[in-house]
């Protein structure tokens, strides 16, 4: 059975999620945005940006070794990003799952990748992929000013309080 009453701690998990060049130059801001809007996530940041080259390394840090490493570095740089941070229960694992496999050839129908991509290169949107892992790219992509603290009005729809 699953305890129904969530500790306030675990509906303060944080994702970053981005919409990537690909994503932006496509107009499929709106839509991102919209499917994790309507699951019942809180946004709590939301900036466009062209991400400088270092910023992209240390992101992608634990893809240095791959040998599409400098491909990702140029795709990621090739236009603005629209980063984002979203809250709520489980939000991590539950945004990967709505974000599909990392190719979108592989991905299921349903998820961003599944419906807006066709080549693993170009895979619409970034989501992070732990706990820990979104942690250290939220610290990465925002100051702490840039991120708000606010009400929902219909937190008690959403999770039993
Ligand atoms: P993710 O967590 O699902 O985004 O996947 P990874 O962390 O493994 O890889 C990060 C990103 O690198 C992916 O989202 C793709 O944009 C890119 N990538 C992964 N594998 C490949 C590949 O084989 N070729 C190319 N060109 N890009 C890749
Ligand atoms: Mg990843």
């Amino acid at each position: 059975y699953y305890c129904t009453t969530a500790g306030i701690a675990d509906l303060r998990e944080r994702t970053l999620i981005a919409v990537k060049p690909d994503g932006v130059q496509r107009r499929l801001v709106g839509q991102v945005v919209q499917r994790f809007e309507k699951r019942g996530f809180k946004l709590v940041g939301l900036k466009m940006l062209k991400a400088p080259e270092d910023l992209l390394s240390q992101h992608y840090q634990n893809l240095q070794k791959k040998p599409f490493f400098p491909e990702v570095l140029c795709y990621m740089s090739s236009g603005p990003v629209v980063v984002m941070v979203w809250e709520g229960y489980n939000v991590v694992q539950t945004c990967r799952m709505m974000v599909g496999k990392t190719n979108p050839a592989e991905a299921d129908p349903g998820t961003v990748r599944g419906d807006f991509g066709i080549h693993v290169s170009r895979n619409v949107v970034h989501a992070s992929d732990s706990v820990e892992g979104a942690q250290r790219e939220i610290q990465l992509w925002f100051d702490c000013k840039e991120l708000m603290d606010w009400d929902c009005c219909d937190h008690n729809k959403i999770y039993e309080l």
